[in-house]
This record gives structure tokens, sequence and C-alpha cells, in this order.
């Protein structure tokens, strides 16, 4: 069984909708889920029932990582001003919208 690096606690991997896995505390999971995990099983992440480990966790702020330091600004040319220098503006992928 998993246990959090930080606090630790125990926890289950449960795949979410998107396919991505995340840390349920085992509080939130009932006896059922947790043989089936025992079993090597997948058991659906589901919001209403299970409660992730990264909002329980008195560490959490450790493993969130601030999106500002994250993401890296990209450069999109300004192609009207071609032949006019550098004109074109940075920009930070997951904060701004790019069309
Ligand atoms: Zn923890």
């Amino acid at each position: 069984m998993p246990f959090c690096k930080s606090c630790k606690k125990e926890f289950y991997y449960l795949r979410t909708s998107s396919g991505k896995l995340n840390p349920v505390d085992i509080d939130s999971l009932s006896q059922s889920h947790i043989s089936l995990l025992i079993a090597k099983m997948e058991v659906m992440f589901d919001q209403k029932i299970h409660t992730s480990h990264f909002i329980t966790c008195p560490e959490a702020k450790k493993f969130r990582k601030p999106k500002q330091k994250t993401a890296l600004p990209v450069y999109l040319p300004d192609l009207s001003a071609e032949g006019r220098g550098i004109v074109g503006k940075f920009i930070t992928l997951g904060q701004s919208k790019v069309k």
C-alpha cells in the first residue's frame, strides 16, 4: 500500500475518468473497494465518495507546484511586423489563452 512521503498516511491510487491516478484517503474508501484494490483490481475515482489525499494532506502545499514556475514562456512572433525586429510577445501557457 503506498503512503504519503510527507505525512506518512496510507492511500490508494484510483484512476480518474481522465486516466490519471489520484491518491485517495483510505478513510473515504469502502471496505468493498479496498478488497478490490488489494486484489489488484481498479476502482474508478468518484468525486462524490472519494477524498483525494491532495486535499487532506497537511503537507499538500509541498507537492502542489505553483503554475507560474512550471509553465514555460512561449514566444509568439508577430508575423505582420516582419523585418522590424523582434516585436512578438512572450506568453505563458496555462495562464493566457492562445487563439
Ligand atoms: Zn500526505
